[in-house]
């Protein structure tokens, strides 16, 4: 709650709504409590005063009635009756918007056409009819509008449900013998009211504006029962020689209407997902940079990540994902990063190419060399140029990475031509080379295929065919084969391989998998808590394990063949990122710690390719090496 209105308050014209809103409610609200004169007394000796004449503040109307405590009284009425408007109207709305999209079928056709029947009305006649049916009063009035503004939610929250229903919760819900009642109340419901409360808070204000509408024509609140409509409604007559009469009720529309709807648009920034996160702004095209510390001097590897620092800030808090990670790749070469889920391997490899959401992503030291030119402080447009081209990406979800509406072959061409002026033709023909090169049978025909045409594993290989249809010379793959299984996993791993002997690709392989890592990988990097822990040839790595927590992880590699043997999980948890200890991050939860691990930071020490970053390495990397 509190977070909720620290986001609000940081929208200034929201912050300005919200009070402005307050003060008016607290009108209403203490206005009884004082002396004030009765609104419907008349006294015709003292009609038409000026504001601020003695004992009344705003004046008189027509009938030399106190403005003041008319105004206090019609305000109260247009809030309590636009309020009970929204209020009902979103009940009957959502409801049935919710029964609509949930049952589906012809109960949705059936309902939604009767909401399109109202909607097909303009609306303000529909109001007056309903009014006209029912006899004018401030109550008809009330249920005019509230009827008059069912569909709009109807139609909002039907749209929404329909998307939710099809979801794999709803579908668990199902399955695990809830009723109808209590799938919506309790899994559909939950999702849709914060759009609920969106819409109405954007509504409110034009409620308020409609019923005074309705006054203003004669058929809402009835005399002398004071709203603002009526009030603005008998003041027209004096417009011209009374004006205070109209500039009181009708500033006083403006005030509410206008405070409601830039309070509206904050809480519907405030309670947006995406915008929670950090300031009050979409994410960028690229990851903010902001180096206090000297840019590290190039060096001749084809790709280095040199003492990289990202960090995620999200309120007052500082997740350091990133915390000074050293990695180079040459071509040929496949480097592997493995850690548990987490430890920020793929913030690792979003931010070489600026990929990491901004904010909250920040790069707040180090660089990122591609062939000696550093890409974190690049301007946007070269980094456009490289995404893709030179250092292309392979992701974790091939569903979630191409589009669902385009035909493979379509996907493919606009990947090379995004990069390369090339014709139509000549892009099919590359687009079915790729496909060939990653083993997809019959790529002509496949071409034409939708994604969901497909299988994971071709999915996957169009993935990578993707990464590689620029001839980058640099591949990233974030844990590609995780969603698939052994066999293509093995396929793909083998395709890979081959893919960086005879191209003299590289590739930086992140995976959470030894036995994937052994099967591909030259060289391997541990990542904990943001941080390499330990670096070395893969085989060095994988036989002798110098830091305590990659012998965990070996560990926890089921071996077949090897007979039943104890898995030995880790205990404990990895630490959060906004308060990682001083000395080692692994150190809660290692065995072997003693109070000097935690004392101070530990640095990555080794000879040649082999480094740990521990005291009391399982073996010397000096031994090892
Ligand atoms: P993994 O090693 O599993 O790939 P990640 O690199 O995705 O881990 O994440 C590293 C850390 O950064 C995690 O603790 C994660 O919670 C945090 N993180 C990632 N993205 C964001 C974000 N947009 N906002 C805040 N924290 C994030
Ligand atoms: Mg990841």
């Amino acid at each position: 709650m509190i977070a909720f209105l620290r986001r609000l308050f940081r929208n200034r014209l929201a912050g300005l709504g919200a009070v402005t809103f307050a003060a008016i409610v607290l009108f209403v609200v203490v206005t009884p409590l004082l002396p004030l004169p009765d609104p419907n007394a008349t006294a015709t000796a003292d009609r038409f005063m000026r504001p601020f004449s003695e004992g009344h503040p705003l004046g008189t109307d027509h009938l030399g009635r106190d403005l003041l405590a008319r105004l206090a009284a019609g305000t109260r009425l247009s809030l309590a009756v636009g309020v009970a408007a929204a209020l009902i109207a979103a009940t009957i709305g959502s409801a049935i918007g919710i029964v609509a999209g949930y049952f589906g079928g012809r109960i949705d056709n059936v309902i939604m056409r009767g909401v399109d029947m109202l909607m097909a009305f303009p609306y303000i006649l529909l109001a007056l009819a309903i009014v006209a049916a029912l006899g004018p009063g401030l109550m008809n009035a009330l249920i005019a509008v509230a009827a008059v503004n069912v569909p709009f939610f109807a139609r909002n929250i039907r749209g929404i449900t329909v998307g939710l229903a099809g979801r794999e919760f709803v579908d668990a819900a199902r399955l695990s013998g809830m009723g109808h009642t209590r799938i919506i109340l309790s899994e559909l419901l939950p999702n849709v009211l914060p759009v609920i409360v969106i819409a109405m808070s954007t509504t409110v204000g034009w409620m308020i504006l409609e019923t005074a509408g309705l006054s203003f024509l004669g058929l809402g609140s009835q005399p002398p029962q004071a709203d603002l409509g009526s009030m603005l409604g008998e003041a027209r007559s004096a417009l011209i020689t009374h004006p205070h009469t109209s500039v009181v009720p009708g500033l006083m529309i403006f005030f509410i209407v206008m405070s409601i709807n830039l309070l509206g648009d904050g809480v519907r920034d405030a309670l947006d997902p995406r915008l929670r996160s950090g300031a009050l702004s979409r994410p960028r095209a690229m990851t903010e940079v902001k180096r206090e510390d000297p840019v590290p001097a190039p060096t001749d590897d084809l790709l280095a990540l040199q003492d990289l620092h990202t960090q995620f800030h999200v309120g007052d808090r500082v997740l350091r994902a990133v915390d000074g990670v050293s990695l180079t790749v040459a071509p040929g070469e496949c480097l592997g990063i493995i850690g548990e889920s987490g430890s920020g391997k793929s913030v690792t490899a979003l931010s070489v190419m600026g990929l990491v959401a901004s904010p909250p992503g920040l790069i707040t030291g180090g660089a990122v060399r591609f062939r000696g030119e550093d890409l974190v402080g690049a301007p946007y447009e070269r980094l456009r140029q490289a995404r893709g081209d030179r250092v292309a990406y392979i992701f974790q979800d091939p569903l979630s990475t191409l589009h669902p509406l385009y035909r493979v072959g379509d996907q493919l061409a606009e990947a090379i031509r995004a990069h390369h002026k090339v014709a139509a033709k000549e892009a099919r023909a590359r687009a079915v080379a790729l496909l060939r090169d990653v083993r997809i049978p019959n790529a002509e025909s496949r071409l034409d295929d939708y994604p969901h045409e497909m299988s994971g594993g071709m999915r996957q290989r169009v993935g990578i065919a993707m990464a590689l249809a620029n001839e980058p010379d640099v591949i990233i793959a974030d844990e590609p084969t995780t969603a698939l299984d052994v066999t293509v996993q093995a396929q793909i791993l083998s395709l890979l391989d081959d893919l960086r002997r005879d191209r003299g690709l590289a590739i930086v392989f992140i995976t959470h998998d030894f036995g994937v890592v052994a099967q591909l990988c030259d060289r391997v990097a541990v990542m904990y808590a943001g941080r390499i822990v330990e670096e070395g040839p893969t085989g060095a790595v994988l036989n002798a394990p110098a830091h305590p927590y990659t012998r965990r992880l070996i560990a926890c590699v089921p071996e077949l063949g090897q007979g039943r043997r104890e898995l030995a999980a880790i205990p404990g948890l990895p630490p959060t990122l906004d308060d990682l200890p001083a000395g080692c991050a692994f150190a809660p939860r290692c065995e072997k710690a003693r109070p000097a691990c935690s004392a101070a930071p530990i640095p990555l020490e080794g000879s040649g390719r082999r480094a740990v970053r521990c005291l009391y390495p399982e073996t010397r990397p000096e031994e090892a090496a």
